[in-house]
């Protein structure tokens, strides 16, 4: 009786140990598992059943197999990345609540302002309702293929072309993701709208002119036999006013064109610029004798033949000078100076006129810009003039900008590199301008 009471008492003592043993066991592999290491079995084979062998077989081969998948989806995703950073384009993923999932280098370059921060709502970075209607109409199937978004900045205007699907959720959910690519086009949007106003501009130059002919030469052609022979030359020489005055603006389009053309035909020759100064303020001097402008010239600085167009800074000077004496009263002053900068040579040309008023100076050199449009009309001025002075001027490397203190007079300073010619005659391309002119 005692003898099985023992017995008993150790069969439960056995028992409870091995329940201890299984759970230990349980518990590490639930540990292995959730570290996503490989169980070792027992193999000195003591205590281990062949069921629990199985088992740990089967799960180190899922362990195995986890660690595979993981170290390829990190690999997938490291390279999706890097796909993705090197896109010009921006791209975006959102949520089905807009929040953010995924925006690339790209993106935070459309918009640098904004730090987009995954699971951000994109309406806090972006603030457009246009683009979140964009994400709307994408979800519900009703966005166009591409889309022109313009989105305001603290100096205009970014303008992006966008395009968009809904993407299944990564979660495996059924919710309704979406994927946009987007695209700036701001400065093709610029160039776009410089176009449409330069072709404005054109007709608008040329419509006067051409309307005074047309209405004169009707007159002439209706009633040639009418009208006396006093009023007859005077229609007559009002034609040939306007007809010179289109010439004049064609011609100066032409030059314009030609200057912002792939091949300028700029003939670098060793120029004499200090002679060309000189023959031109006593060719100005002439001209001038009338309105008694007067007209000084201050060679600081002298440099040698240097490798430039002759013709073209000829052009460049004529068009300077005649402003000075076009937008000046007669009597007042105008003066030529060079002076050596920081390797560069200088060259003003100064006046004592009315000058230009602040808000119009940074606009001077662009296409038709004047500051009085009847004075300029008046004195036969296209508009063009310094656009043309400042095309030249860039193909010479150089650089040209206006001073000016209203009431006190305008200075234009034009900056030329020094370059002795290396080889005469060579033609330059037109490279260096933008496509504006501006
Ligand atoms: P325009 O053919 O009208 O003279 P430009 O391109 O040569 O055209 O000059 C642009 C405008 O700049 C002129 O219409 C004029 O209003 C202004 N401007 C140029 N030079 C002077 C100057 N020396 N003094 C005052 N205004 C000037």
């Amino acid at each position: 009786m005692v003898f099985l009471l023992i017995l008993e008492s150790l069969a439960i003592v056995l028992l409870l140990s091995v329940v201890r043993v299984m759970r230990r066991r349980q518990r590490d592999l639930a540990a292995a598992l959730r570290n996503r290491t490989p169980y070792l079995v027992d193999e000195g084979g003591g205590s281990d059943t062949d069921e629990w062998r199985r088992t740990v077989a089967v799960a180190n081969e899922l362990v195995t197999a986890l660690r595979t998948a993981e170290t390829a989806r990190s690999g997938q995703l490291s390279q999706l990345e890097t796909t993705l950073g090197s896109l010009r384009e921006g791209v975006l993923a959102v949520d089905e609540k807009n929040g953010i999932l995924l925006a690339n280098k790209a993106l935070a370059e459309i918009f640098p302002k904004t730090t987009l921060v995954l699971g951000q709502r994109v309406e806090t970075v972006i603030q457009s309702s246009a683009f979140s209607a964009f994400l709307d109409d994408l979800r519900r199937g009703t966005a166009a293929n591409r889309v022109e978004l313009e989105f305001a900045t603290d100096n205009g205007s970014t303008w992006v072309e966008a395009t968009g699907a809904v993407i299944p959720a990564w979660d495996g959910s059924r919710a309704r993701w979406v994927l946009c690519v987007l695209h700036e086009v701001t400065r093709q949007k610029r160039l776009e709208s410089m176009r449409k106003e330069f072709v404005a501009n054109v007709s608008h130059e040329l419509r006067t002119p051409l309307s005074v002919i047309k209405g004169f030469v009707e007159t002439l052609v209706d009633g040639h036999r009418e009208i006396p022979e006093g009023d007859r030359d005077r229609f007559l020489r009002t034609i040939q006013r306007h007809t010179d005055r289109l010439h004049l603006i064609l011609e100066d389009l032409l030059t314009l064109s030609r200057l912002e053309s792939r091949n300028p035909g700029l003939r670098l020759e060793a120029t004499d610029l200090t002679r060309l100064l000189r023959e031109l303020a006593d060719d100005y001097r002439q001209r001038s004798a009338k309105s008694g402008h007067r007209i000084d010239l201050h060679l600081a600085a002298e440099v040698p033949p240097m490798a430039a167009d002759g013709v073209r800074l000829r052009q460049v000077f004529d068009n300077l000078l005649d402003n000075a004496l076009k937008y000046t009263p007669s009597q007042s002053f105008i003066a030529i100076r060079t002076a050596l900068v920081g390797g560069e040579f200088e060259i003003r040309i100064a006046d004592n006129g009315p000058g230009i008023p602040a808000k119009d100076l940074p606009h001077i050199f662009e296409r038709f810009y004047r500051v009085d449009k009847g004075r300029s009309r008046e004195t036969g001025g296209t508009g063009l003039g310094l656009s043309i002075v400042k095309h030249i001027v860039q193909l010479h490397g150089g650089r040209v900008w206006a001073e000016s203190t209203p009431g006190q007079g305008t200075t234009i300073v034009l900056s030329l590199p020094v370059q002795t010619p290396a080889s005469p005659e060579k033609p330059v391309t037109g490279a260096m301008l933008s496509p504006t002119g501006k």
